[in-house]
């Protein structure tokens, strides 16, 4: 039995939180992105001085952080730490806190929870293949790796202070670490659908998955 919710997956910086939190308005579902609860939990490694790199020391953080969502914003520990969690420290730091596993574990539990049994969209580099294998619809969107440094370089909820080819080197990067990670690597689901939007507008991608969500609302 598939749930109401949409996986939407794929690398940095290819659209989408943007897509998933304006596509969550449209179908009036809820919106969660996990991203964001990684960068939280590396923030929180980085301000306890423990260095990101050394799994044992942020396996051992994981009793003290409470990360918790109010109104678009993100907590840990309480504190609202949004635009805290988009700096290039952050950014350089999240894979490998993200590779870990009791990291994952938590996140994953969590992030199950939260989405419950309500209509949600999600957004991820695992939420198809992993956290929600059985959502009803599932999504890889990516575009070429210009296109993404170019579209950051233009983000306004970024606090990054990279030029373009500082973000297209950061990009690749990221992208090549989180597909080869043991655990939980950035692929497409077997039955993901694949949208390169390199091309495309961003009302181009949200028509797309909007038509494609109402398909599955008619096979069920
Ligand atoms: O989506 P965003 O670029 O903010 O994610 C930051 C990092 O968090 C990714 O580069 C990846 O290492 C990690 N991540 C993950 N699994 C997810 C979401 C993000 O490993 N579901």
């Amino acid at each position: 039995m598939k749930r109401q919710a949409i996986a939407i997956d794929g690398p940095s910086a290819s659209g989408k939180s943007t897509i998933a939190r304006l596509l969550a308005d449209r179908l009036h579902m809820d919106y969660l992105d996990t991203g964001a609860m990684y960068r939280a939990i590396t923030l929180f490694a980085l301000e306890s001085g423990v260095d990101p790199e050394n799994e044992e020391e942020v396996n051992r953080l994981l009793d003290r952080v409470e990360i918790t969502f109010n109104d678009g914003d993100i907590l840990v520990n309480g504190k609202v730490c949004t635009r805290e969690i988009r700096t290039d420290e952050v950014t350089r730091a999240v894979s490998p806190v993200s590779s870990y596993k009791k990291v994952r574990e938590k996140m994953v539990d969590q992030q199950r929870k939260i989405a419950g049994d309500r209509p949600v969209i999600l957004d991820g580099r695992d939420i198809g293949t992993v956290v929600l294998p059985d959502a009803l619809l599932k999504i890889f969107l990516t575009a070429s790796p210009e296109v993404r440094a170019q579209r950051r370089l233009k983000d306004d909820k970024s606090s990054s202070t990279m030029d373009y080819q500082a973000l297209l080197v950061s990009i690749k990067k990221r992208d090549d670490f989180d597909s080869h990670r043991a655990i939980s690597p950035l692929r497409p689901a077997e039955d993901a659908i694949l949208i390169d939007s390199s091309d495309m507008t961003i009302d181009q991608v949200l028509e797309k998955i909007q038509g494609l969500w109402e398909e599955k609302q008619c096979t069920l």
